[in-house]
């Protein structure tokens, strides 16, 4: 996946001046009536209700959401988280993965290596909203709240920097880039990135619009789905519509198929476990009445357990062999695994529900019912690494709760509950 990035091309997009600077960004606003924002340094650091570092986040929330750029072309929103790091004192890494970045501060004394994870990426989509801090690059959004991410985990990062006579070991902030299409956590795994240092503990977050804004959802075990796609192609002999006799009819062979697979995915396969078969595209012939001599349908399979993918790929093969055979045809499947499933580690979800229960016993916490058959590439990291994707409220009675939505935005309250949690995390894994 790795060699999916353009080095030309990034290099080229780099030289550019950048204007995500903090600096030019403010002042740029300025100009604008009614709004006025500060620099983010760490000198003017403001408490809302008692609670510092809030409008640090709510600045940088605004602007990176004021300048979206899509996934593995996030190059000024990484200069900008790297300044912003290097500002509170990180060491920091920088193009790990494509445009991704790594601050690592160490404490004074010897202790544990916790990660914390965020995605930096937006989506090619239009933004419908009336807000100063609208996006300004056309056709392109957060509008999968990954700004409220990267604001979250930098105000913790403030934290921690903050906090750093008191601390112990080492806090990691990982700012991913391509998580829209599920190729950066591999590509930063690829480019070394726990090579000399490997966490003990790996915490990432995502804002959730289905649990209400002012709660967190911690579950145990599969949260999102093994996410895999397939193409299967199904050959036979063409021939006049009128002589169909004559034929080995592909499309008769591939819509027996298709309501073989959707048969057996819904009477075979175990419904205590969440799981999904799709088709998505069905391609073959050329005119009414000539009867092709191929026909290639494609769709997505998404499992939350190992053992359900293997059998779905089995009952792909018989469904796919049953209507290919009814036809005296053949048929060529290409089963392509995607990302895997995001796992809770069952020790840190307890060790979590701990920290929670003691720091921030004010703040509900859901525990059930949060799984979904989306894919997020998390799942590497966690493959490495003993850790939880730890999920934000997001969700507003009047308004738009839904992600990748034009009109969707991260609630204030959001970026609040985030900073509890993950500075409650690393006060107790980093004391
Ligand atoms: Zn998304
Ligand atoms: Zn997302």
């Amino acid at each position: 996946m790795s060699t999916s990035f353009n080095k030309n091309k990034m290099n080229k997009e780099t030289q550019e001046p950048l204007r995500l600077s903090p600096g030019v960004v403010f002042s740029a606003c300025t100009n604008k009536e009614n709004r006025s924002r500060e620099q983010n340094t760490l000198d003017n650091v403001e408490k809302r209700d008692g609670m510092p570092n809030f409008k640090y986040m709510q600045n940088i929330y605004e602007m990176l959401h004021e300048h979206p750029e899509v996934s593995l072309r996030e190059f000024k929103t990484a200069d900008f988280v790297t300044g912003e790091l290097e500002k509170l004192g990180f060491a920091v890494r920088t193009r790990v993965g494509g445009t991704g970045v790594v601050g690592v501060l160490e404490f004074g004394r010897p202790g544990e290596i916790l990660a914390l994870r965020c995605d930096m990426d937006a989506l090619p989509l239009q933004e419908n909203t009336d807000v100063p801090y609208a996006s300004k690059n056309a056709g392109v959004m957060h509008a999968c709240g990954h700004d409220s991410h990267m604001a979250t985990i930098l105000g913790t990062c403030a934290f921690a920097a903050q906090n750093k006579e008191r601390l112990s070991g080492t806090l990691m902030a990982i700012f991913q880039p391509a998580e829209e299409i599920v190729v950066g956590a591999q590509a930063m795994l690829d480019q070394g990135i726990f090579a000399e240092k490997k966490p003990g503990r790996l915490v990432g977050i995502h804002n959730w619009p289905s649990l209400p804004a002012g709660a967190i959802g911690l579950q145990n075990g599969p949260l999102t789905a093994f996410a895999d796609g397939f193409k299967v192609t199904f050959l036979g002999e063409g021939g006049h519509g009128a002589l169909p006799y004559k034929t080995k009819d592909p499309i008769a062979m591939a819509t027996a198929a298709v309501q073989n697979a959707l048969t057996l995915a819904h009477r075979r396969m175990n419904s205590n476990h969440p799981q999904t078969l799709s088709f998505g595209m069905i391609q073959g012939g050329t005119s009414f009445n000539i009867i092709p001599s191929k026909v290639v349908v494609e769709g997505t399979v998404r499992t939350t357990r190992l053992e359900d993918q293997e059998t779905m790929i089995a009952l792909l093969h018989q469904a796919f062999a049953a209507g290919a055979n009814l036809h005296s045809g053949e048929y060529v499947l290409e089963y392509r695994k995607g990302v895997p499933a995001v796992i809770n580690n069952e020790i840190v979800v307890k060790e979590l529900e701990h920290v929670f229960q003691t720091k921030i016993p004010e703040i509900p916490v859901v525990t059930q019912g949060l799984a979904s058959l989306i894919g997020e590439d998390l799942a590497y990291f966690l493959e490495k690494v003993p850790g939880v994707l730890l999920l934000i409220g997001s969700g507003q009675e009047n308004g738009i709760s839904e992600l990748h939505h034009p009109s969707f935005l991260v609630p204030t309250q959001t970026l609040e509950i985030g900073y509890k949690a993950l500075t409650s995390i690393v006060e107790e894994y980093l004391r």
